[in-house]
């Protein structure tokens, strides 16, 4: 299926199909120099597939994982872009999970002012999530995307046949962010998670629905975008405290979650939900590390930060709350 984000100032497509990597030459525009950015944990038979179809093409492998978000890759690209003579009107392709993505666009965004940028999303994070929207940024000196840019791609191709590769906690970490979505604005992508067996392509689709509404209604973060921050107050502060090496992105905003969960009866829902992804459960944490990572979130501002509740499944509210009233939260429990 297709589907098309309508933004002021340009428009994009996203295809969501089985196979379509295999027939990007007749969705992306190939017949020019095409640098393809992946890394060291994509499987290589994604990466030929998408090569074989590119006449004049080198890929740029980095080195799995978070850590290559960072100045000396972003600057290795940019080397390798000049040495390759690429022009203002060669393209970037991103193949790759949320990683690859976000450094990859923020290249395409800064070469020459900006060149065409498309994203081919690995991990089901990236094809839920971080594909669509148009954010790309790079970690600098320990802060997470401190520098980057709005940069929307020219297409998107989401094919779920390429995560037939990915570990299962891999997906689950991404089905994380689905459940989010669903939570925040979509009730009926909830009861996918409540079938007996999960359907991937239709969970992925309404996810990505849920999104491109959100982003289309505030493509810069100036509002309603804020609600696809629900679970990441806390979910962010328990990532930063305990969670670099420990838990994935995903299971810390799972976490986050509960606090703003105030409905008894949904909160066990999701988390038998949880049960089904086998997500770890919150740590015992310290009040007052938790507190010092949100004082220092960019979504506070003086003393009162931007919270989201769910009430009932599809349904949210933004809130602004003392920090105080977070520190209560965090005595409360998750549960
Ligand atoms: P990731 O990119 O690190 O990918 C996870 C791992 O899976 C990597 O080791 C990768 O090599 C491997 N992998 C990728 N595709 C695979 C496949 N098909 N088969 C087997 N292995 C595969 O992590 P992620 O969770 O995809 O993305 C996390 C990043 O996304 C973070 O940097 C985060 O800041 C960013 N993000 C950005 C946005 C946005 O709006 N731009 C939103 C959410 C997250
Ligand atoms: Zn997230």
């Amino acid at each position: 299926m297709k589907t098309t984000v309508q933004l002021p100032h340009t428009s994009y497509p996203i295809w969501i199909e089985k196979h379509a990597i295999e027939k990007c030459e007749s969705l992306l525009n190939l017949n020019r120099k095409i640098a393809i950015i992946t890394d060291s944990g994509v499987p290589k038979k994604w990466v030929d597939m998408i090569q074989n179809q590119c006449p004049t093409s080198f890929v740029y492998t980095l080195p799995q994982g978070e850590s290559s978000k960072c100045f000396d890759q972003y600057q290795a690209i940019l080397t390798a872009c000049i040495q390759q003579e690429m022009t203002r009107k060669d393209a970037i392709i991103a193949i790759g999970g949320g990683v690859v993505g976000d450094l990859a666009g923020f290249v395409a965004a800064t070469y020459m002012r900006g060149i065409d940028f498309y994203n081919i999303p690995t991990t089901v994070l990236s094809q839920v999530d971080s594909s669509v929207g148009g954010k790309v940024a790079i970690d600098v000196e320990g802060y997470k995307n401190i520098v980057g840019a709005f940069w929307q791609p020219k297409a998107v191709i989401i094919d779920p046949q390429v995560l037939s590769t990915l570990p299962k906690r891999q997906i689950n970490n991404g089905l994380v962010e689905a459940l989010k979505s669903g939570l925040i604005r979509d009730k009926e992508l909830v009861e996918c998670f409540k079938q007996e067996t999960w359907d991937l392509e239709k969970i992925i689709t309404r996810s990505i629905l849920v999104k491109k509404d959100v982003v289309q209604q505030d493509e810069k973060e100036n509002g309603l975008r804020q609600i696809l921050n629900f679970g990441h107050t806390i979910g962010h502060a328990i990532e930063s405290a305990y969670g670099l090496d420990t838990y994935y992105h995903g299971e810390c905003v799972a976490m986050g979650m509960l606090f703003f969960l105030d409905n008894p009866q949904l909160k066990q829902e999701v988390l038998n939900i949880y049960k089904r992804m086998e997500l770890p459960e919150v740590p015992d944490y310290d009040i007052d590390v938790l507190m010092d990572y949100i004082r220092h979130d960019k979504k506070s501002a003086g003393n009162t930060i931007s919270t989201i509740h769910v009430e009932k499944a599809g349904q949210c509210t933004i809130e602004k709350e003392s920090l105080e009233q977070i520190r209560i939260y965090l005595e409360r429990g998750p549960l």
